[in-house]
């Protein structure tokens, strides 16, 4: 149970400190941050955003007494730290959000406010990175400051890690940097957007998530010579086949099987079934021309894939439920698809007990904050706590803001989401780390 002065003492600070917060996110979403890697042709024009959001931060977290630590992997991609050493005796806990972001997209879509504006409109900031997550960034930096603003400093030490390349999946030049140099705790959270579908929820785990591209052939010729391919009677293969027609099967197929997923795929943090699916991202065909019947298509998937499982038993089950899929098309079976794994390229899910100690002290914090028990859920998307997780550090994601919205034009997040968020994780280090009264 967390004591109700200091609860409503910190409360107090963190609302004094709104205007301040609300500056801090709008002067760091108008510096973009765009992840360098997202497209290889912009790299050049986009390297360094990283380091300047963080350059930016580094005197805010000074401001208050942090210890900083910024140190770049890569030229041009800081991270930062700001420790809060605690006056001994509590335990540890870090706070790890990115500061990357993904690229605005079409202008023109931003039809509320210009993607860097960083503009405050009835209750929200907008801008690419407001939820995604420069907000939940913001949002851990100011929980410590109006913790020791309120006259309280943590008995472990506090560890808040604003770091680069999360977007493309970069932990070893960000957040897995920060283990390696040494940045461990007794649990960490990740401040991403903890909603849908519960606003503020308890993430204790994760899917996984593989990239497949599933490339189909037919036979070539001229477009006038589909009612061969197609009708009774016609000379069928001997003509042309076309790869769009057969990657309809395939593509049938892998929807029937993501149906069959729907049901058969569960996990006990995703309570409301269904999340694990093959979600179709491209579909190209006729690459060789217009004018043709086509010799191929390929089609992208993005396989968002249950925690329990591992890659290589997704990938089983999927390329023997093609090759099954193939044998029934005459043309399939002398012609099966080819798959591509991209490399093999994986982001592996997280899974951690709603038991766990950390689940249970955020918990205590969610409902001391928001007066209502708290909601336990599973994150729709993946994020650094996987990498966190597997350095031992027991993690959770919790944090302002909803997936829905992030990567969207128009991106904002809910002033009062970052308020409770900053609340929620004072309280977290209040029955984390336990604080001692500076007076
Ligand atoms: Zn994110």
């Amino acid at each position: 149970m967390i004591d109700e002065e200091i609860k409503n003492n910190v409360i107090k600070a963190v609302n004094s400190l709104e205007d301040e917060m609300i500056k801090v996110i709008s002067d760091i979403i108008q510096i973009p941050s765009i992840n360098p890697y997202l497209d290889i042709n912009l790299k050049d024009e986009r390297i360094g955003g990283e380091s300047r959001v963080n350059a930016y931060l580094k005197p805010v977290m000074e401001s208050f007494g942090l210890e900083t630590d910024m140190w770049e992997e890569e030229p041009g991609r800081a991270n930062l730290v700001g420790v809060c050493k605690g006056t001994s005796g509590g335990r540890s806990l870090i706070f790890n959000g990115h500061i990357d972001t993904v690229a605005p997209g079409p202008l023109e879509l931003w039809t509320v406010a210009e993607p860097f504006s960083g503009k405050v409109i009835n209750g929200r900031i907008y801008g690419r990175g407001t939820t995604d997550m420069k907000g939940g960034d913001v949002a851990a930096i100011y929980a410590l400051k109006a913790l020791l603003k309120a006259g309280y400093k943590p008995k472990g030490d506090v560890i808040v890690e604003t770091v680069a390349g999360e977007e493309m999946m970069q932990p070893e030049i960000g957040t897995s940097a920060a283990v390696k140099r040494g940045y461990r705790a007794d649990a960490a959270i990740v401040v991403e957007g903890s909603a849908p579908p519960y606003r503020l929820a308890i993430l204790t785990a994760s899917p996984g998530v593989l990239l497949l591209k599933v490339t189909i052939h037919g036979k070539a010729a001229h477009s006038s010579m589909r009612d061969e391919v197609i009708r009774a009677g016609g000379r069928g293969k001997d003509v042309a086949v076309s790869a769009v027609d057969k990657a309809m099967i395939i593509f049938n197929g892998l929807k029937n099987l993501e149906d069959e997923w729907g049901q058969t795929k569960t996990h006990p943090a995703f309570t409301r079934p269904g999340h694990f699916t093959l979600c179709p991202t491209t579909f190209a065909g006729g690459l060789n021309g217009i004018a043709f019947i086509p010799e191929e298509c390929l089609i992208t998937y993005v396989i968002w894939h249950a925690p329990q499982e591992t890659k290589e038993q997704v990938m089983k089950e999927i390329e023997t439920y093609l090759s099954q899929l193939a044998k029934t098309d005459s043309w399939l079976r002398e012609n099966p698809p080819e798959l591509d794994w991209s490399g093999g390229w994986w982001w592996p899910p997280y899974d951690i007990s709603k038991d766990a100690p950390i689940c249970k002290a955020a918990a205590v914090a969610c409902e001391a904050v928001l007066n209502e028990p708290a909601k336990y859920y599973g994150f729709t998307a993946v994020d650094d706590a996987t990498f966190l997780n597997q350095a031992g550090i027991p993690t959770i994601t919790l944090g302002p803001g909803s997936i829905e919205v992030a990567h969207t034009a128009n991106e904002y997040i809910e002033i009062n989401d970052l308020l409770d968020a900053t609340k929620i994780y004072a309280m977290i280090i209040i029955e984390w780390c336990g604080v001692t009264n500076t007076g």
